[in-house]
């Protein structure tokens, strides 16, 4: 079995953003030569997540809405008094962090509509995104 590690550098510009990560994650699979196996993309951070849906300007809007909507930046979340990003950790938490993939012959597996997207959540920031591709 093979396993092939890369660490991706994603910059944010925005409190909340959604960036398509796709073409990134679909090359470290090229580069792996893994024919056969899974994908997984994990971002170490307490306050980004990572999706796999569609990436249109009014479904990234909705995206974002509704995790303003559900975890309310402006409520008085107890955390709030330490770096006034709780709704951040929250959405985190309930999101998750990580995603995987099938490989199959060489390429990842994902749905017309699922692309790979990594959400901050209390941007802007530098964020790492791992990408592990495990198979033969
Ligand atoms: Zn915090």
């Amino acid at each position: 079995m093979k396993a092939y590690f890369k660490e991706l550098v994603v910059n944010t510009s925005e409190r909340f953003q959604v960036v398509n990560i796709t073409r990134m994650v679909e090359e470290v699979v090229r580069e792996s030569g893994v024919r056969n196996g899974i994908c997984l993309v994990f971002a170490p951070h307490a306050t980004a997540a990572i999706i796999a849906n569609e990436y249109e300007p009014r479904i990234v809007a909705d995206y974002i809405e509704l995790v303003k909507q559900v975890f309310k930046p402006d409520y008085p979340w107890r955390h709030n008094s330490i770096d006034n990003n709780a709704h951040a950790h929250l959405a985190s938490a309930i999101i998750g962090a990580s995603r995987v993939f099938p490989v199959k012959e060489g390429r990842l597996v994902r749905g017309t509509w699922q692309e790979i997207l990594l959400v901050e959540l209390d941007g802007p920031r530098s964020r790492h995104v791992i990408v592990e591709v495990m198979g033969e």
